[in-house]
């Protein structure tokens, strides 16, 4: 079974955050872009990838199209370690880092989708997983930057049945107003992107730490000063969560070598895929460091994440973005059943997105 076809699928569409934010320091952000990968074999099996697509879904798409698909049509489709391999290798000089590997990504996530349903089996069996692990699910809040709306957010997410509940704030008075929203019995985390020098990251974790957040994440620019982080952790006893813009196992493996991290946080969709996030899996759970998977998206990479999950001993929690797709690719999938996540057990992938929404949706 040879690869016959490799398609980039670009959509974007509107979301909604639950409730508007009024105040300009909350993120700029309205459109979700994704970069479906269509694979299809000789023998007409369909296999359905996700490449990181947020804001700068043509470049990816290029990526996909320009670089990957010439280098595996026709190549067995079963052959997926040793594509991986040989696209890192072949694709090094342009970074193994960013729209490189998510393109990588993408495709991988579609053979393994398609590695599955030749062998008639849910993604999670092939890997390891019996699929009946019940993975509890948190809540990533959009930044709203204002206390109100953010402990009303707060207060929704709690009645929707998610114990932990994630920040995207960078103020100690959000952080302050989550905690008095989410009582004492909601573990809150405080995810910044990046916002700080070490010194000021010192302050603001001190400060973050009285009300009593599991973890902070990505404090310090840049997310790859591994030695800055692992000071941070040292010097404040904060737990750091961080790994959503390493890619490859390699990055992980210097990271957890620096003792930077608490939680690592691997995304499916820019790692280099299922292949190179079962590595990080591997590293993290010998090095005794917890993963904590990064998937606050809507399309194939989600579902992989599930399967994933279901396949780690200690698979941590699934991130929900807390954001609302004006259509759902996989209707249904992405709201959690008493604060926890299975697998979808179909074939593959378990469900095959909705043709509708990708007609609905298609872009440039
Ligand atoms: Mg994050």
């Amino acid at each position: 079974m040879k690869i016959a076809k490799v398609e980039a699928i670009p959509l974007k569409m509107r979301f909604g955050r639950g409730i508007e934010p009024k105040d300009a320091t909350g993120m700029d952000w309205d459109f979700l872009d994704y970069c479906l990968v269509r694979v299809e074999t000789d023998d007409g099996i369909v296999g359905w990838g996700d490449a990181f697509a947020y804001n700068c879904r043509r470049a990816v798409v290029a990526a996909v199209e320009d670089m990957i698909a010439p280098r595996v049509i026709g190549r067995d489709a079963s052959d997926i370690a040793q594509i991986s391999r040989d696209l890192q290798q072949g694709l090094h000089l342009f970074g193994r880092y960013g729209i490189t590997t998510f393109a990588i990504s993408g495709l991988d996530i579609a053979l393994w989708d398609i590695a599955a349903k030749r062998a008639g089996l849910p993604l999670y069996q092939l890997l390891g997983g019996a699929g009946t692990a019940k993975v509890p699910a948190y809540s990533s809040l959009f930044r709203y930057a204002d206390t109100e709306m953010l402990g009303e957010m707060v207060r929704r997410s709690i009645k929707d049945g998610y114990g932990h509940v994630k920040l995207h704030e960078i103020r100690i008075e959000d952080v302050a107003a989550a905690r008095e929203a989410g009582g004492d019995a909601t573990e809150i985390m405080v995810d910044t992107n990046c916002p700080w020098t070490p010194e000021v990251a010192k302050r603001m974790a001190e400060a973050m730490m009285a009300y009593d957040i599991l973890w902070l994440e990505e404090p310090i620019f840049p997310p790859e000063d591994f030695a800055a982080l692992a000071k941070l952790r040292a010097e404040t006893g904060v737990a750091i969560a961080t790994g959503e813009n390493a890619c490859t196992a390699f990055q992980f493996q210097q990271m957890m070598d620096e003792g930077a991290a608490d939680y690592v946080q691997p995304s499916v969709t820019k790692v280099g895929g299922i292949t190179e996030f079962r590595k990080v899996a591997a590293i993290a759970e010998t090095a005794g460091v917890q993963i904590m998977p990064h998937s606050p998206y809507f399309g194939p990479g989600f579902l992989a994440s599930l399967h994933l999950a279901q396949a780690m001993p200690q698979p941590g929690m699934i991130e929900r973005i807390y954001l609302f797709p004006e259509a759902e690719l996989y209707p249904g999938a992405y709201d959690p059943v008493d604060g926890t996540f299975g697998a979808p057990s179909g074939p593959g992938l378990g469900i095959e997105p909705d043709p509708n929404v990708i007609r609905d949706f298609r872009a440039e």
